[in-house]
């Protein structure tokens, strides 16, 4: 379970304060898919950085299965950030990288044993239906196949979260439903709950079960994707 206690961010940059977050309460219940749906500049990727300790609030809590991250050590940390994945709008591959070794990163970052390493990445590889391009480069494949190598990296360490940020907002139709597809096959098959920031209503229908509207660095609404969306 992952929640929101009464969270404020206040970026301060070149004496320009801006309230990124206003008294955020949310709670993400383990095997929610959950939308998080706004405008550009609502908060949205705050909130979700800031479930793998990439942000931290300025007030208030933020707690994975009750543990609070501003309280908790180092070692506690990097253990609960292999444990969240994420997944970028504009993929953040390393361009000088293999597919392979983009999808390796991870393992390698936890110090995996070199075959097990090799059998991982090769079966996310397969599971995200590219295998015969471990050897390619990201400038060779299309954004939806660098897509789903971000997404095969995000799952290398087995996540029990995975956090999406705008992970369709570049690409066009077709693609997008190919990679929200994908989604939902991960979301069913491996159990992981999810957190999906985007400003298109229509990846919120097609994937949550619950959402939270953002306004202004604050919720203005929430609750199943029924209620939330049906004109009353
Ligand atoms: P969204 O994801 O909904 O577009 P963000 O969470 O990225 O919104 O941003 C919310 C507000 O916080 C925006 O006004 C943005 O400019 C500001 N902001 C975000 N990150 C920073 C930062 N590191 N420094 C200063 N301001 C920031
Ligand atoms: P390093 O080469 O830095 O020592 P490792 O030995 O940890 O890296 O990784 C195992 C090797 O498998 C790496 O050299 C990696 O580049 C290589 N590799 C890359 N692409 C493939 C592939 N498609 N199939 C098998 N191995 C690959």
């Amino acid at each position: 379970m992952i929640q929101f206690k009464d969270v404020s961010k206040t970026f301060k940059s070149k004496g320009v304060t801006t309230q990124a977050l206003q008294h955020v309460s949310l709670t993400i219940d383990d095997g929610d898919m959950f939308g998080v749906i706004g405008f550009s500049g609502a908060g949205k990727s705050t909130l979700l950085r800031m479930v793998n300790g990439l942000e931290m609030p300025t007030e208030g809590h933020v707690e994975i299965n009750g543990q609070d991250l501003s309280k908790i050590s180092h070692n506690e940390m990097r253990k609960l950030r292999k444990s969240i994945g994420m997944v970028f709008q504009q993929f953040n591959l390393l361009d000088s990288r293999t597919v392979f070794d983009n999808v390796a990163i991870p393992l390698r970052l936890n110090k995996a044993d070199k075959d097990k390493m090799h059998k991982k990445v090769m079966e996310l590889l397969e599971y995200v239906n590219l295998a015969d391009k471990a050897d390619a480069y990201p400038g060779q494949l299309s954004g939806g196949q660098k897509q789903r190598v971000g997404i095969a990296r995000a799952l290398a360490t087995d996540p029990s979260i995975l956090l999406c940020d705008e992970a369709t907002s570049a690409l066009d139709p077709e693609t997008t439903e190919s990679i929200l597809q994908l989604l939902e096959r991960i979301h069913k098959e491996l159990n992981i709950t999810m957190l999906i920031v985007t400003h298109e209503i229509q990846v919120i229908q097609r994937l949550c079960n619950r959402v939270a509207v953002m306004e202004h660095g604050k919720v203005v609404e929430r609750g199943s994707v029924l209620e939330v969306f049906s004109n009353p």
